[in-house]
């Protein structure tokens, strides 16, 4: 059984080739997902993030109020933290349940993708990386036409990650989505034959 960590940069294309993974039929479980999948109404985190941060961060429905919750920890670290220790191992173990049923299921490998791997410093929850890269200027492109960010508010986006050039340094297998889809998907066939996955 194995775990494959799919990261990257924010636009690099870690959607798109976790797509490609799930249209071959290979379960990807999505950080992103299941970190808003913890924070909805009565589960455990939602609880604890109401008792922490009160009831004024809930929208008329119920729901936390993302963007209010953003705003008070963007500059309170202590609090950032505070929300952090409460999402971060609600989300880890959701994640290793998902791959725990996958593999109950009969599966050999399952793909974990984790935008912030490295950041997280979650790279002992998969025996091997894979980075999707892009270079700097189609980053920054991509992000601007997929979100209609200006170019300071992708650059911003992309300053508050670790560097994609560093990824690429540590990662198992490097996937250049710089070219077309096509091509990508050509790389990503080549690296699950080499790493025996299909
Ligand atoms: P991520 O999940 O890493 O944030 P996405 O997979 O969403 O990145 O890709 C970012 C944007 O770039 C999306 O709009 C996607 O459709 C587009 N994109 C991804 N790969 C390619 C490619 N090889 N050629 C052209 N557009 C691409």
């Amino acid at each position: 059984m194995n775990t494959i960590g799919i990261t990257g940069g924010i636009s690099s294309g870690k959607s798109t080739v976790s797509q490609m993974l799930r249209d071959w039929g290979f379960t990807v479980i999505d950080a992103d997902v299941q970190a808003k999948k913890v924070v909805e109404p009565n589960e455990q985190a939602y609880n604890e993030i109401i008792q922490e941060f009160g009831k004024e961060i809930l929208l008329p429905n119920g729901h936390i109020n993302r963007a209010k919750l953003g705003e008070i920890i963007f500059n309170d670290q202590a609090k950032r933290e505070k929300l952090n220790s409460i999402v971060h191992p609600a989300v880890r173990k959701n994640m290793l349940r998902l791959k725990e049923e996958a593999f109950a299921n009969g599966e050999k490998t399952v793909f974990m993708d984790i935008p912030l791997l490295y950041e997280s410093k979650l790279t002992h929850f998969v025996e091997k990386v894979m980075v999707v890269y892009v270079e700097p200027e189609v980053q920054l492109r991509r992000l601007m036409e997929r979100n209609h960010f200006t170019e300071e508010e992708a650059r911003s986006r992309i300053r508050s990650q670790l560097p994609l050039d560093d990824k690429k340094k540590w990662a198992d297998a490097v996937i250049d989505n710089n070219g077309s889809v096509d091509e990508t998907k050509a790389q990503l066939e080549q690296i699950l034959k080499e790493w025996n996955v299909m």
